[in-house]
């Protein structure tokens, strides 16, 4: 598939039109940003590690049932991609009490909960991607109700079927953040399932083997980064 126009360019990936309109060539940089991009670096070969990271993950997802954008992997750092309408909306499912929860209800990290929690933000930079409800997103005209009873059984489904995979391989899967979009009048999962926009703590020591080492300044970030493939990917 050839590479043609920049169409969009995000703080860790860009994606480019192909000679298809319904493919795109998402391409995974090593930039990272934290803090609504107020803290900006570099993670050396995170652009080819997510890219991996996010290419296994997918396929095992679609053999599990769960349609996704993810057609090919094509180069170190490139996959082919369904073109999505993709949904304004951040949505984040949480097993274990980390991050934002934490600072918001007064709850330690790693605090378990006694059920999944599933959270909605709006994809606004300019607001800070502010947290809104099933509520706001209908009387915002966001999604429709039959299209947010899709995306929030597919964020559980996916949540199920992830835990047991990344456990077998040591990682426990604390919370994630995932995109959704529209695609020939279905509802596919988009973006990437990455160190990036997942928490995942070694299941042994607890150690964080995700973005918070870079937000966090806690070092050892390309290391973990390159730990997550050896497990997911090379394992
Ligand atoms: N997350 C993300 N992008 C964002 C905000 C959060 O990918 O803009 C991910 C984050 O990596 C974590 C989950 O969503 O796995 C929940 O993040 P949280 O709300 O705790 O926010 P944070 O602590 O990252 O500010």
């Amino acid at each position: 598939m050839e590479k043609r126009e920049k169409i969009y360019e995000g703080k860790a990936k860009v994606l480019y039109a192909t000679e298809d309109p319904n493919f795109l060539i998402q391409y995974f940089k090593d930039d990272a940003t934290a803090f609504n991009a107020q803290k900006r670096g570099t993670i050396r070969e995170k652009g080819l590690l997510n890219n991996q990271i996010s290419s296994t993950l997918f396929q095992f997802l679609e053999g599990a049932g769960i349609e996704t954008h993810f057609v090919r992997t094509l180069g170190e750092r490139e996959m082919l991609v369904k073109r999505l309408e993709i949904l304004p909306i951040e949505v984040v499912v949480r097993n274990i009490v980390a991050g934002s929860l934490s600072q918001r209800l007064g709850l330690p990290e790693g605090t378990p909960l006694a059920g999944t929690i599933l959270e909605f933000y709006y994809k606004r930079d300019d607001l800070g991607d502010p947290m809104i409800n099933e509520y706001h997103i209908r009387a915002l005209g966001l999604a429709t109700e039959e299209e947010m009873a899709r995306v929030s059984a597919m964020a559980l489904r996916i949540n199920v079927l992830l835990q047991p995979f990344l456990e077998k391989r040591g990682l426990r899967l604390i919370d994630a953040k995932y995109e959704f979009g529209r695609y020939e009048g279905r509802i596919l999962l988009g973006d990437e399932i990455s160190p990036d926009g997942c928490r995942f703590w070694d299941m042994e020591t607890d150690e964080k083997m995700d973005k918070d080492r870079f937000r966090r300044d806690l070092g050892r970030v390309e290391e973990v980064y390159q730990e997550v493939w050896r497990r997911v990917c090379a394992a």
